[in-house]
């Protein structure tokens, strides 16, 4: 036998060495082979991904609540969405049991993204807010006759500061322990908090006005009616709903329709304005609604902007068309006194940080105007067919300064001085 001095105890020759590891490996094996299966009988939910069944918003007793049903007891982690606006509810190893619901959003709840779950099985549920909202409460609840197992979150709304300190680490639901459960906070003055809906003009199939460059209004609508929701909610004195809240197509209608339910305090509709064969005119214009236009222009404006229905052709009819009625003289005075004074202020404001048009406050027949319940204007923010205008509302400081405008008027419409 060949020997040799190594690393080997007095007398353990190598192939003795190399055979005493062959077996504790082996045995190394069977040991991790026996914890792992003894772990997985024990707690067999760790192997079978939960399976959500259903999902559900509603309002209970002033709180927005959702309702998640499961397999088993649901376990989630809700933090602030990216742009700290809403809310990213994640479900740790979770699959639809069945396609994801339909659900409407309601209450706090602005709309609900429902994907798929993820390659890693998680899935993240956006939640779009229309105010800042906590939870309220988070809890359990058992199987109940065909109801499987259940995890409510009660939302309440809050401040722009309680829902940072809220939020400042992922909360873990269900909640475990006592819970503050106040009722929830009204405004300042003891009135609850003005809602305020902003309509980013046309969207999906519909790309409003295009920029010589080849650029769409329908980009610059959303963008700047994103940066007017975020400093509105910002201030903590306005509840914010934006009609469209990515690039799709929404009837003029069911815009309306949104403000209404809703019973908004104001609704603003957003655009931007061009004219073909013109680079020269530019600036900022406000337009209330008049069955008579103000002039040529503001007509010729309103019947491009009341297109953008006809792309509609084929999309199912939503149900709000029925309910919102587009007769003007259906408007009450009140609105229509309202609405002027809103368009006066914006007017002003804008002048103030941006040209505008010359004859800048007019009127037409906007069908986006049309409701007789809240007062509503529409604003086009510039020309995309004017450079200046253009870089102005592509610029992030352009459109912040356009956004702080807006805010500025609505400040002045509710009497608040901005601080
Ligand atoms: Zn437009």
């Amino acid at each position: 036998m060949l020997r040799f001095a190594g690393p080997y105890p007095q007398g353990l020759s190598c192939r003795d060495a190399a055979m005493a590891r062959g077996i504790f490996i082996k045995l190394l094996f069977l040991l991790v082979f026996i914890v792992t299966t003894g772990l997985g009988l024990a707690s067999p939910a760790r192997a079978e991904p939960l399976r959500l069944t259903h999902l559900q918003l509603g309002l209970n007793a002033g709180l927005t609540r959702l309702v998640i049903e499961a397999s088993a007891p649901p376990q989630a982690e809700l933090a602030a969405s990216a742009d700290g606006l809403g809310l990213l509810l994640t479900l740790p190893a979770t699959r639809w049991a069945a396609p994801p619901p339909d659900v409407t959003a309601g209450g706090l709840v602005a709309a609900l993204g429902l994907p798929v779950a993820a390659p890693d099985g998680t899935l993240n549920i956006a939640i779009e807010l229309i105010e800042p909202a906590v939870v309220e409460r988070a809890f359990h609840l058992a199987p109940q006759g065909r109801r499987g197992h259940r995890l409510v979150i009660d939302l309440r709304p809050a401040d722009p500061n309680a829902f940072a300190a809220a939020y400042a680490d992922p909360v873990h639901l269900p909640l475990d322990t006592a819970v503050d459960i106040a009722p929830p906070p009204v405004g300042a003055a003891g009135e609850r908090r003005r809602l305020i809906v902003l309509d980013p003009g046309h969207g999906g199939q519909d790309p409003g006005a295009i920029t010589a460059s080849g650029r769409y209004e329908k980009e610059i609508t959303l963008n700047v009616a994103r940066a007017v929701a975020q400093k509105l909610r910002a201030t903590g004195r306005y509840r914010v709903l934006l009609t469209r809240e990515s690039d799709k197509f929404i009837r003029l209608n069911e815009r309306v329709g949104m403000a209404r339910a809703r019973e908004a305090d104001l609704f603003l509709s957003i655009h931007a304005d061009s004219l073909s064969g013109d680079r020269a005119t530019r600036g900022a214009s406000v337009y209330t609604r008049a069955e008579a236009a103000s002039d040529t222009e503001a007509e010729s404006l309103a019947l491009r902007e009341n297109r953008a229905d006809q792309l509609a052709d084929g999309l199912p009819v939503a149900e709000m068309d029925d309910v919102v009625s587009i007769l003007l003289d259906l408007a009450s005075r009140d609105t229509v006194r309202l609405s002027s004074r809103f368009a006066g202020l914006l007017t002003a404001s804008m002048g103030e940080t941006t040209p505008l048009r010359r004859n800048a406050l007019r009127a037409a027949n906007f069908r986006v105007l049309s409701a007789p319940d809240v007062p509503s204007a529409l604003l086009e923010l510039g020309y995309l067919s004017n450079p200046a205008d253009e870089a102005l509302l592509f610029s992030e400081a352009g459109r912040d300064r356009l956004a702080g405008a807006v805010v500025g008027a609505i400040d002045r419409f509710f009497g608040v001085e901005a601080r």
